[in-house]
């Protein structure tokens, strides 16, 4: 035997596995190729000296590499075509997704605001500090600008440069007020959904993150009797209830008075239950009318306009609505919390 047998052996293969056109004829003329015609030549390779052995032994190899490698090529194509075209394998299932329950709620909210007339404005997550603070009248040392509450961005010199300049996660969509306001006339009608950033060590009722609407209406001759009809509409809309509602004098520097409000508890009706711990009634929002100052932030003349603007979580509604009792569930991406909504 001559090194030539072997390469005419390797052109009689290619050509004959070219000329065939179904991949299981193919498969059939390698496996033919080693079976047979390459394990001959093993076979008369001991009858040869040192040196040629080793040459077309190196060679033979080579073919029956080429060979097995088009065969599990050939193997391979196979098993796809099957795969794809097997039509009695049972379909995947694909899975749909829904709402989450967040959105779904922030959906409602909007739809119930719309119907009042009211616009829906949106700003950044990642905030100045002008904006988040100063803007909104917080004093130099308001305890919300220090670490514990806020996630500032990491930033060289930071202390040296100016407010607008300073980064932060936004602590509420309140900043959104004055830049909606900066670029346009009065009156304005806004609600401002969003996601705020705290920072927080998490439990059942803190999340670094969490979900708000911000609502906002300045023109000529806005009063808290407006307010009040405004919300009270929202709030039997949202639980679908007469509810009642109640507000109480607090502080926030961007409001002045300012009011915490209250909706009677539309699961006990009032008589005392674990949702409204035994009250009857349900902190729901911050809100006030909007303090002179934020106003001139936002170049409005507060000697012709005014207004109210609120805040609420939108997290904590839904807890409330659905009785869920902890924040973290929402972000946990808990399918068998998700398929219950
Ligand atoms: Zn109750």
């Amino acid at each position: 035997m001559k090194s030539e047998d072997i390469d005419q052996l390797k052109d009689r293969f290619l050509k004959e596995v070219k000329k065939e056109n179904s991949s299981k004829e193919r498969k059939k003329i390698c496996k033919r190729y080693i079976e047979e015609e390459l394990s001959s030549v093993f076979c008369s390779l001991k009858n040869l000296s040192g040196e040629r052995k080793a040459e077309i032994g190196k060679k033979a190899n080579e073919l029956r590499k080429l060979i097995s490698d088009l065969l599990e090529n050939e193997k391979e194509k196979v098993f796809q075509a099957e795969k794809e075209f097997d039509i009695t394998l049972p379909g995947k299932n694909v899975e749909l997704g829904s709402i989450h329950p967040i959105t779904k709620l922030q959906k409602k909210c909007e739809r119930i605001f719309l119907r009042m007339g009211f616009a829906i404005a949106e700003g950044p997550e990642l905030e100045n500090e002008w904006y988040n603070f100063d803007a909104l009248n917080f004093e130099e040392d308001h305890p919300v600008r220090e670490m514990q509450d806020t996630l500032f961005v990491k930033q060289k010199n930071r202390e040296e440069l100016p407010s607008q300049e300073r980064f932060l996660m936004r602590t509420h969509t309140s900043p959104v007020q004055v830049r909606y306001m900066k670029d346009r006339e009065p009156p304005f009608r806004i609600i401002v959904p969003g996601r705020v950033f705290r920072n927080e060590a998490t439990d059942s009722s803190h999340e670094i993150n969490f979900y708000q609407l911000e609502g906002l209406m300045v023109g000529e001759n806005i009063s808290v009797a407006n307010f009040r009809s405004v919300v009270g509409y929202f709030f039997k809309e949202l639980f679908d209830a007469d509810v009642g509602i109640r507000l109480r004098p607090s502080f926030f520097p961007f409001t002045e008075p300012s009011f915490e409000v209250d909706v009677s508890c539309s699961i006990c009706e009032k008589k005392g239950c674990s949702v409204c711990k035994k009250t009857g009634w349900i902190e729901v929002m911050g809100a006030g009318m909007v303090h002179p100052n934020v106003l001139r932030s936002a170049d409005v003349d507060p000697s012709y306009f005014n207004g109210f603007a609120f805040g609420l979580g939108i997290d904590r509604i839904a807890m409330i609505k659905h009785k869920i009792d902890d924040i973290r569930l929402f972000y946990s991406g808990d399918l068998r919390f998700l398929r219950q909504f």
